[in-house]
């Protein structure tokens, strides 16, 4: 299935955004439409490699140049064949100077208009950095930030679109507003899943980066280039580890995505694989709110889980790991929301549902977007182990699912993936997946969920 790249989304009523806020947000749109082209580009739906590297160039052969030029393998640059026919990198922000320049000046002009300091700082950095290719540069100023209404992301972030390496980052922009109410539950969520954390640590553990999670739910107005292919609800940066470690972290919830994930895959799924008696115990909006929970604390939970080496160690099953274990530690962690009475057991019961038919909903993304093949292994390895856990029963539709011995087996196999993720080699995640992994679970429920297909 082919999406345009560049979405637009209307702006909520009330939304509180002063004369030269709105100027600014006009300008900015501009600019996020102007990355589409290059993310174009980058990524040529016909060809499996994408446009990153030549279509004729073999995956030896790249990493056979690659020992000898690192810039081969680098995350920001198009590998291409020179008149001798030999692989060469060229910086996408050479690559792509006319497009950049156009792009730069954009967002320029917003930061001239903008009046509130740190931000328009913050939107003159972005221009260059997109110039000059000194990506780093603008997550450190932006992760020093205070949170700020207006938010705006653009750049090569997302290594999606490289289905060879996982390596080449591919351009995206977005441009949202903040949404107060939620955005304060997310933060309510946040300190109780760090603080809990915190107590699971030997005292020796360096963990400053835990007090610079940050979270946010906004109202989108554009998403460009990637993220408007993929329609992500939720977002996390930076990728890179070391920064994160360093400066932190910010997630951000995409409310329109996400209320249109719910209502049209996340809501009937939910109707279409659990039993009629259970099912009527659960209320429309308990659920909703279930589901947006979920997404959070993937969210939150995603910066508790990076372990240096593990992408070199699990390699092509790292992301698989990484996605799933965010999901699980998740739910997990309203073990402690729980016992304090922040969420009632219906909430957590909802939570734990939405988190069945958040599977579900991973793998029908997956038959329109290979490119998202991680998250719907990563789910398949979740609903097998809780079936074999006998946590779940199968029988038209997913039987009751027995509440008690799911959390415990939950628990255990965050400790399995978290242990993977950690410590584990190559071979034990190959073993993990291989067990756990397979997609068949989701095929079993194609006959009752063809309508949504
Ligand atoms: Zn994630």
């Amino acid at each position: 299935m082919t999406r345009p790249a560049v979405v637009h989304f209307p702006l909520k009523k009330g939304t509180p955004l002063a004369a030269s806020e709105k100027k600014v947000t006009e300008k900015l749109t501009k600019a996020a439409e102007a990355i589409a082209p290059i993310y174009e580009k980058q990524v040529n739906a016909l060809d499996s490699q994408a446009n990153f590297y030549p279509a004729d160039a073999t995956k030896d052969e790249i990493q056979q140049a690659a020992k000898s030029n690192s810039k081969i393998l680098s995350p920001y640059t198009m590998v291409e064949r020179d008149l001798k026919g030999r692989l060469t990198a060229i910086p996408y922000h050479i690559k792509f100077r006319d497009e950049l320049l156009k792009v730069a000046s954009l967002i320029e002009d917003a930061a001239k208009i903008s009046d509130n300091f740190e931000f328009s700082k913050r939107l003159k950095v972005q221009a260059n950095a997109l110039m000059e290719g000194k990506y780093e540069t603008s997550d450190i100023y932006w992760l020093s930030m205070k949170p700020y209404k207006i938010n705006f992301v653009i750049g090569p972030i997302e290594r999606y679109e490289d289905r060879l390496f996982f390596t080449k980052c591919a351009y995206q922009s977005w441009l949202g507003v903040m949404d107060k109410k939620q955005t304060e539950d997310a933060i309510l969520f946040r300190d109780f899943i760090v603080s809990s954390r915190r107590k699971v640590l030997v005292p020796s553990e360096k963990v400053e980066f835990m007090d610079k999670i940050q979270i946010r739910v906004d109202d989108m107005l554009v998403f460009s280039g990637l993220i408007a292919r993929f329609m992500f609800t939720s977002s996390n940066l930076p990728n890179d580890v070391n920064l994160m470690e360093k400066y932190g972290s910010e997630a951000t919830i995409f409310n329109q995505s996400f209320n249109n994930k719910f209502n049209k895959r996340r809501y009937p799924i939910f109707l279409a694989v659990f039993e009629e008696n259970f099912k009527n115990s659960y209320p429309r909006s308990l659920l909703r709110q279930g589901s947006l929970r979920n997404s959070y604390l993937h969210e939150i939970s995603h910066p508790l889980l990076r372990y240096k080496d593990a992408e070199k160690r699990l390699q092509e099953y790292f992301p698989i790991f990484d996605e799933i274990s965010a999901s699980v530690l998740g739910v997990k962690a309203c073990g402690s929301l729980l016992l304090k009475d922040i969420i009632s057991q219906k909430e957590l019961e909802a939570i734990m549902v939405m988190f069945i038919a958040l599977a579900f909903c991973w793998w029908m993304q997956y038959l329109d977007e290979s490119g998202v093949i991680h998250y719907a292994q990563g789910f398949a390895m979740a609903l097998n182990f809780f079936l074999e856990s006998g946590a779940i029963r199968e029988s038209k539709g997913f039987s009751w699912p027995n509440f008690a011995k799911l959390f415990v087996s939950i628990d255990q196999l965050d400790s399995s993936l978290e242990r993977i993720l950690s410590v584990g080699t190559y071979e034990d995640a190959k073993k993990f997946t291989e067990q756990y992994g397979s997609l068949e679970i989701f095929e079993r429920f194609r006959p009752i969920l063809k309508n949504l297909i």
